[in-house]
């Protein structure tokens, strides 16, 4: 998935205490903020939750997110074979979803299947007939215990030069600003995030086409896929330091004028707020949703397959209770074609690795 940055905002207030610069600080980072608001199971705190996870595991939370970058990036291969024109994308969707917890993980947001103009933000609804064709995006993500691999490829379906241009500018992007992070990490140099999105940029215009302005990757944390930094994909001048932690960098390419707006409801949700809802099948599904989700995104299609047709109304209920967040669709403005890669990068001290 990726964020969008709203009025030019480059970071988050959350992102302060994160902007050190040493290895402990990864670890502090992790502290569970999200688990411990939203578990059923009565942690106190995040420390007790990360006490809890070096005594009781044999796993440190680095191993967590290496095996999920693992696992991420086998199942792309794997959607690269199977992905076949006029393909049901309810069937990929379903398809990689089933390979992710075949091979130990768990899907750490729905698989997004968006097409063509569709920048992020559609996955399949239970009943949807939509099939694939164009520039299709697939972003899926994989987490351990909360530990997130987060990444991305687009797939030319149609023969076309076009679309493999995009696709091409938005790998050749990837590579160049993972190249440049490398690089100055490892050589102990200052690296900012607008320098992350220079380097996307010019990449990107390099090839004649646009990158998208008002989406960007992310830094990641234990079960928050979108939290502290903002890694844009322009030159936005930011000053934001990245030091130790998770990032997904993730550029976004187009043929068209390079901004997206809002489209329909995604049937994509987070739980936002736990406060408790009127209806006893509302109470029912958002207990589920916080035991099973915490506050990774969800969607309708994996609750209907547990609460079937009660899951629309209930899902309705929370939304109009403010226990949820729906994602909009994202469509490029233009209506022109949007192609995306994605990475997730573990940043240690002067180490780069590529987790996905
Ligand atoms: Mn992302
Ligand atoms: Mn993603």
């Amino acid at each position: 998935m990726t964020e969008k940055q709203y009025g030019g905002q480059t970071g988050r207030s959350s992102g302060e205490k994160v902007n050190k610069t040493s290895d402990n600080n990864l670890k502090q980072i992790t502290t569970n903020k999200v688990s411990s608001k939203f578990s059923q199971q009565g942690r106190a705190d995040g420390i007790a939750s990360r006490e809890e996870e070096t005594k009781s595991s044999k796993f440190s939370y680095q191993d967590k997110i290496l095996l999920a970058g693992q696992i991420a990036s086998k199942v792309k291969e794997y959607a690269k074979k199977i992905i076949k024109k006029n393909m049901l994308l309810s069937e990929i969707a379903e398809n990689i979803e089933s390979k992710i917890q075949e091979l130990g993980g768990k899907p750490a947001f729905p698989v997004n299947t968006s097409i063509n103009e569709l920048a992020a933000h559609y996955t399949p609804s239970h009943n949807d007939s939509s099939i694939a064709h164009g520039l299709l995006k697939v972003d899926l993500g994989v987490h351990i215990d909360g530990w997130i691999a987060d990444t991305a490829i687009s797939i030319d379906l149609e023969n076309s030069e076009e679309n493999k241009k995009l696709i091409q500018a938005s790998k050749d992007a990837l590579e160049n600003a993972i190249e440049l992070v490398s690089k100055k990490i490892e050589k102990k140099e200052i690296l900012t995030t607008g320098e992350i999105g220079k380097k996307i940029q010019e990449t990107i215009e390099s090839k004649g086409f646009l990158p998208i302005i008002n989406l960007s990757g992310h830094q990641i944390e234990k079960y928050n896929l979108h939290a502290g930094l903002t890694i844009p994909n322009i030159d936005n001048k930011s000053t934001e330091i990245i030091s130790p932690g998770l990032y997904a960098i993730e550029p976004f390419v187009t043929n068209g004028n390079g901004k997206i707006r809002d489209g329909k409801p995604s049937g994509i949700y987070m739980l936002t707020n736990p406060k408790t809802p009127r209806t006893p099948i509302a109470r029912e599904v958002l207990e589920y949703i916080g035991e099973k989700y915490q506050a990774l995104p969800f969607c309708s299609r994996w609750l209907v397959k547990k609460f079937g047709m009660k899951t629309t109304f209930a899902l309705k209920q929370l939304e109009e209770n403010g226990n949820l967040h729906q994602f909009p669709q994202l469509i490029e403005s233009s209506n022109s074609k949007v192609a995306q890669a994605e990475h997730t990068i573990l940043i240690t001290n002067g180490k780069v690795s590529v987790t996905t």
